[in-house]
């Protein structure tokens, strides 16, 4: 019984001590993320990239202040996210729904098909920022982030 014990401590403490190193390791890859942006590192910015990346779906600021374990200030928090969309690291739409969502795109980006009638939203993998190169020659214009949806019937609701 002892035994067990001491053996279900020893698989705790190893739990909790994983669960510290992979924490971590998300806070590095956020570090470099940052970093590849020009980004200087703030406790703000590593905390809404790693929520963010827990959440893994689109959210909103209302969802993400619920989900952050330290509480920031609304205003830091929009301060902050809005650097994050600019730099291409979150992804930030309104899926014609009139609400900000937020999703974190680090270096895994997409897209979503969005369905009209049940708004369930499916990640996809097609971009064109491949032709942005040219666009951007023509125009004169520095691409620094893109929206792209498309909108339709599931096939559940079709
Ligand atoms: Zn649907
Ligand atoms: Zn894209």
């Amino acid at each position: 019984m002892l035994l067990l014990y001491f053996f279900a401590n020893y698989l705790q403490t190893n739990i909790s001590i994983f669960a510290y190193f992979c924490k971590n390791e998300i806070m590095d890859v956020m570090k470099e993320l940052l970093q590849s942006k020009g980004l200087s590192v703030t406790k703000q910015r590593l905390a809404l990239l790693e929520t963010l990346n827990k959440a893994n779906k689109p959210v909103t600021i209302d969802e993400i202040s619920s989900l952050l374990e330290t509480p920031m200030d609304t205003s830091t928090m929009y301060r902050s996210i809005k650097v994050l969309v600019d730099h291409g690291l979150v992804y930030q739409t309104d899926f014609r729904e009139g609400v900000s969502y937020f999703e974190f795109q680090g270096d895994q980006h997409h897209h979503h098909m969005v369905c009209t009638a049940c708004k369930a939203r499916k990640r996809i993998d097609v971009c064109m920022s491949s032709s942005f190169d040219d666009l951007s020659k023509k125009h004169s214009f520095t691409i620094t982030n893109h929206i792209f949806e498309i909108f339709g019937l599931c096939e559940n609701c079709s």
